[in-house]
């Protein structure tokens, strides 16, 4: 019904002939709609899974009927196509980033340094210091919110290592286990601090599972010795302005040590492809799409493991103590990212794609 109203919604604004590329299964409940006035309909996934089992044959039978009519069906990874579309137009498209947009244009060491240290997230902010960027209309704008929720003892040191992960609240990218392995290691990541980072919880709607995530972390964080309390931070941003919000994330990324992204699960990890895009060494599980950005010792780290809490301290305290190899796995990130990851590729792909369809 919801489908149907938002289809009735959008017809106003396109015509027979056009052609309209849906997102994600939220969207499927429009295809049968618009197929019926004449307008042709991608289909894309943006979320998939490696194995095929009795679940995702529940998921799709499900969503087929309303998939029936469409035109063309487009997938990040070939493992994510399912059996039952080979009959039909597939492309497989791995998603980009803007290299221009809020999150990923350049922004300086000083920028980002202070933007984090009105965050909260670095110690040393000085009397009236300002947080300042440029927008992306040319003016300047001033990070003036603060975390909704900040869950930290003191801010990081200046000087101390940051490993940082950003992500939803979800199981999936298992932020307790990254706390987890940061406190039970005793050695390698000695001196560090751990931030993990995702969006206010009231603020994605789509996401009913992000507050109970979250309050697990919290419930988690409360109950670790004061000495590893006092090295982990965790924060949800404020969602009111996007582009503040995209810059906190950009400043954040830019000034950690290494970024982690220890997720279960992975449709393709645009997280990954951020921190690679600004030169960051990655320890990533070698999950979904996340194995498609990076090649390990290449490109970043990978944990075969996504479950292996000690193997991910190690990876990640490597690091810390390898500058060299920090650097070079930085670089390796940066030239893939700007090879294969900017919307460049994607926007040539895509018109590609639309290119058959306007034609057949
Ligand atoms: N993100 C954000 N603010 C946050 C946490 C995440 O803007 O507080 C963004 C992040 O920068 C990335 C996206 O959300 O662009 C997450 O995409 P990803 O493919 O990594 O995972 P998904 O959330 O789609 O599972």
């Amino acid at each position: 019904a919801v489908g149907e109203a938002n289809a009735r919604a959008l017809l106003r604004s396109v015509r027979p002939g056009d052609l309209v590329t849906l997102h994600d299964p939220q969207t499927a409940g429009l295809a049968p709609a618009l197929h019926r006035a004449g307008v042709r309909v991608v289909w894309r996934s943006h979320i998939g899974t490696d194995a095929h089992d009795e679940s995702t044959d529940r998921a799709w039978a499900f969503l087929r009927p309303f998939l029936e009519t469409v035109d063309a069906f487009v997938f990040s990874r070939t493992q994510y196509v399912p059996t039952w579309l080979t009959e039909r137009h597939v492309a497989v498209i791995q998603p980009s980033i803007d290299p221009l947009s809020a999150k990923n244009r350049p922004l300086d060491d000083d920028a980002a340094a202070a933007i984090v240290r009105r965050m909260g997230l670095r110690a040393g902010r000085r009397p009236r210091e300002r947080a300042l960027y440029r927008r992306g209309d040319g003016s300047v704008g001033v990070v003036h919110r603060e975390p909704v929720s900040l869950h930290s003892l003191a801010p990081p040191p200046a000087e101390a290592p940051l490993i940082l992960q950003i992500s939803r609240w979800d199981p999936l990218k298992d932020m307790a286990g990254v706390m987890s392995s940061f406190a039970a290691d005793t050695t390698s990541l000695d001196g560090a601090h751990l931030a993990l980072v995702g969006p206010d919880v009231t603020g994605v709607t789509d996401d009913p599972e992000g507050s109970r995530v979250f309050a697990g972390c919290v419930e988690l964080w409360h109950r670790l010795p004061p000495r590893s309390r006092a090295r982990i931070h965790l924060a949800c941003l404020p969602m009111a302005d996007a582009e503040e919000n995209a810059v906190m994330v950009s400043a954040l990324q830019r000034q950690a040590t290494v970024i982690a992204q220890k997720s279960l699960a992975e449709g393709f990890g645009l997280t990954v492809t951020e921190a690679m895009w600004k030169s960051r060494p990655v320890v990533a599980s070698a999950v979904g799409g996340i194995r498609d950005q990076i090649q390990h010792g290449v490109h970043g780290l990978l944990l075969e493991d996504p479950h292996d809490r000690a193997a991910f301290a190690a990876e990640a305290g490597g690091l810390l103590r390898d500058d060299g190899l920090a650097a070079s796995l930085g670089a390796g990130a940066r030239s893939r990212a700007l090879e294969q990851f900017l919307d460049d590729r994607q926007l040539c792909q895509q018109s590609a794609l639309y290119q058959v369809l306007a034609a057949a």
